[in-house]
């Protein structure tokens, strides 16, 4: 009995070392960005005279990858694709997804039309209803690379890129990481406007399928006009694609920074809110409430509406320009937790939202 005890104990020496050292590498590096150069493969995107957009993405994403693998021993770095490969649109979402990624970082040329003169500049995309026809067209020029795909019908529930009534569900669609996204977005943009000295054509919302896939705050940044001559002559040179990637970066970094800073006052707050639930008082404790969140639209709409499919009474907040449409009010976030269940079974975005005196906290 005896030799097989000692055998035991050393089995669980090995196994805590193992625990131990794990438990280290996954502390030593806690934020994952997924690096999504668009197409690949079969797929050239978008043509310019002499250059394709896959490849100028690539090497843009590739640059970037490594930027941030040089300055950020936390983060880890993913590529949907590192090479001229072929992926499916719901392939590079779950890569993301699967990781539980903390960004997404979609990379993608514009083009227009030969038959008209083509506009430059950068722009970066959220996902979102499109404003406009010019953003709509975007959306539909790259969502259009899943027809490369069998089955894309099937796969992505009926969804055609070229018909706008597609469209609809960016419509009604909670996006809990809207916020965060569009900080990301601005930040970028303003790098790839003063760094690079790009046209500036501004922070946009579309609707993206890839965005729409992932389940963490995303943006897709439109490097330029690949039909625009000085635009490809930029996107195409060594020096420019350099350029365009450190601006990215300088976005990453500078969120990067925001994030750190807000989780550290995040967990503090998480400690003395458990403190203050096991003194048992429930209520809504210096004016704190929970809402379900279940979609944001630019319409105002009344109680009834079609659109909240038979879940009322809903109450909505303002943000920009938004309205944002919340059910249940509680000072008890576990009150919650069991209509949440039931809400996503019709809004599957649906997620709780924390006020502090009538105003959104978290
Ligand atoms: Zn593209």
């Amino acid at each position: 009995m005896k030799p097989s005890i000692k055998a035991l104990i050393l089995l669980l020496g090995v196994f805590l070392t193992f625990f131990y050292t794990t438990s280290l590498t996954a502390q030593s590096r806690n934020f994952t960005v997924v690096i999504d150069p668009g197409h690949g493969g079969k797929d050239p995107g978008a043509l310019g005279a002499s250059s394709k957009e896959k490849d100028i993405v690539l090497s843009v994403g590739l640059k970037l990858g490594k930027l941030i693998e040089n300055n950020h021993p936390d983060v880890t770095v993913l590529y949907t694709r590192d090479k001229d490969n072929f992926v499916a649109l719901n392939q590079r979402a779950s890569i993301a997804n699967k990781a539980k990624a903390d960004l997404f970082i979609s990379i993608h040329c514009n083009a227009l039309d030969r038959r008209r003169t083509s506009p430059q500049g950068v722009e970066t995309f959220v996902l979102g209803l499109h404003r406009s026809n010019d953003n709509l067209d975007v959306a539909k020029a790259e969502n259009a690379v899943i027809m490369y795909e069998e089955d894309y019908s099937v796969k992505y529930e009926g969804f055609n890129p070229n018909e706008p009534e597609s469209y609809i569900i960016f419509e009604f669609m909670a996006n809990e990481f809207l916020d965060q996204s569009v900080q990301l977005a601005s930040l970028v943009q303003n790098q790839l406007v003063t760094n690079s000295k790009r046209v500036n054509r501004n922070v946009r919302q579309a609707g993206f399928l890839v965005l729409r896939e992932v389940a963490m705050p995303s943006i897709l940044v439109e490097l330029g006009y690949i039909s625009n001559k000085h635009d490809e002559n930029y996107l195409k040179s060594s020096s420019g694609q350099t350029s365009l990637a450190n601006s990215i970066y300088n976005g990453f970094r500078e969120y990067k920074r925001e994030h750190d800073k807000k989780s550290f006052v995040f967990s503090n707050g998480n400690a003395s809110r458990s403190s203050a639930g096991s003194a048992g008082t429930a209520a809504t404790v210096g004016g704190k409430e929970y809402r379900i969140q279940i979609f944001a639209s630019d319409k105002k709409l009344e109680n009834g509406a079609p659109e909240f499919k038979g879940i009322g009474p809903v109450d909505h907040y303002s943000d920009g320009s938004l309205y944002k449409y919340t059910y249940g009010k509680t000072g008890n976030i576990n009150e919650l937790k069991g209509e949440l269940r039931e809400v996503k079974k019709k809004f599957k975005d649906a997620f709780i939202v924390e006020f502090e005196n009538g105003k959104r906290v978290k």
